[in-house]
């Protein structure tokens, strides 16, 4: 078994963020998990400060795992199966079966996107199927989406879209949002259909979306806006509540109400972006660095 002061569970954007900030402070280390298990793995960032173009997210994970490592950190790419409290602080179990311990605990497992599950939706992912319109509105210009979930959160995709491309549907047999979200949505000139979606069609690229009715709509791109569902399940290991919204709440130093837990990125809420997950990892790993080392003011 290995003991660290820090260990950070999580190896995207913003556990390698807190590992960085954490080792940079003399505290030892530990970053888990696969990076291949990150929302960045297999996208591209356009919108984060300072990298122009489209960044390919596997690269800026490999970079900035590197990056930690040269700092100090060590990484295991391994899944946490669970976690425990122990008098010196936590114990890790690791998938592999190996352990390790740390006195301050950073949770950066993300979240992950509910799924669809219609045929075409996992052959055209990145192919016209997106879970994130923040993320990729600027692809559609001038072109026809269509935007599929019953929530507030597909409202305001559906709304956002009509800056961008040429015609919006809002697809789902069950909306479920406020009138005022559906009026917002609809004077801004998006087309409710109130039909069930039942597989996206198209050849190399998505062209259509298909209904329950038996129809069809010509679209380019298919936005999946059904929510996530956050890796918090181990929060509940160490007697930490996870938010009605399955969130992890944390204060300004990234701190829970479990002493010695911290958390950072998509699992503390929205907007799931690489820039916010970053800069709570910082914050999280320099609070957790200060907290095993007993420097927390
Ligand atoms: C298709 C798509 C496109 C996107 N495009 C953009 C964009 O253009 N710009 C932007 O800013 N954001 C974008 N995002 C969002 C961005 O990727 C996320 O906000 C960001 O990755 C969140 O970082 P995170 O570190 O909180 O979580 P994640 O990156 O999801 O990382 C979570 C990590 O935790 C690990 N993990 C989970 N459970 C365990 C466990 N039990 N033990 C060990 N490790 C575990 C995972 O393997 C992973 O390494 C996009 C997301 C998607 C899905």
């Amino acid at each position: 078994m290995k003991g660290f002061d820090v260990a950070v569970i999580g190896s995207g954007p913003s556990g390698i963020q807190a590992a960085i900030h954490s080792s940079r402070k003399k505290a030892s280390t530990v970053l888990l998990g696969k990076p291949s298990g990150s929302a960045m793995s297999g996208t591209h960032v356009e919108n984060y400060f300072g990298i122009p173009g489209k960044a390919d997210g596997d690269g800026l994970l490999r970079t900035g795992i590197a990056q930690a490592v040269s700092f100090g950190a060590v990484h295991i790419p391994e899944s946490v199966t669970s976690l425990s409290v122990t008098p010196e602080g936590f114990r890790a179990v690791l998938e592999g079966g190996g352990e390790v311990t740390a006195r301050a605990v950073i949770l950066a497992t993300g979240v992950s996107r509910v799924k669809l599950g219609i045929p075409g939706e996992k052959e055209f992912f990145g192919k016209g199927v997106s879970y994130c319109a923040v993320c990729d509105c600027s692809f559609y210009k001038g072109l026809k989406v269509a935007v599929i979930g019953g929530e507030a959160e597909a409202a305001s995709s559906a709304e956002m879209m009509t800056r961008y491309a040429s015609e919006v549907f809002w697809v789902s047999d069950d909306i479920r949002a406020a009138d005022y979200a559906v009026g917002k949505a609809e004077a801004a000139g998006v087309r409710i259909i109130r039909l069930k979606p039942v597989s996206i069609g198209g050849g190399e690229r998505v062209d259509s979306l298909n209904l329950s009715d038996g129809s069809s709509l010509r679209v380019d791109g298919v936005f999946i806006e059904l929510g996530a569902r956050s890796a918090a399940e181990l929060a509940m290991d160490v007697d930490l509540m996870p938010e009605v919204d399955d969130t992890i709440a944390v204060d300004g130093s990234c701190a829970t109400t479990v002493p010695g837990v911290f958390a950072c990125g998509d699992i503390t809420g929205r907007p799931w972006q690489v820039a916010r997950a970053v800069g709570q990892g910082a914050q999280a790993g320099l609070s957790a660095a200060d907290y095993a080392k007993g420097t927390a003011q």
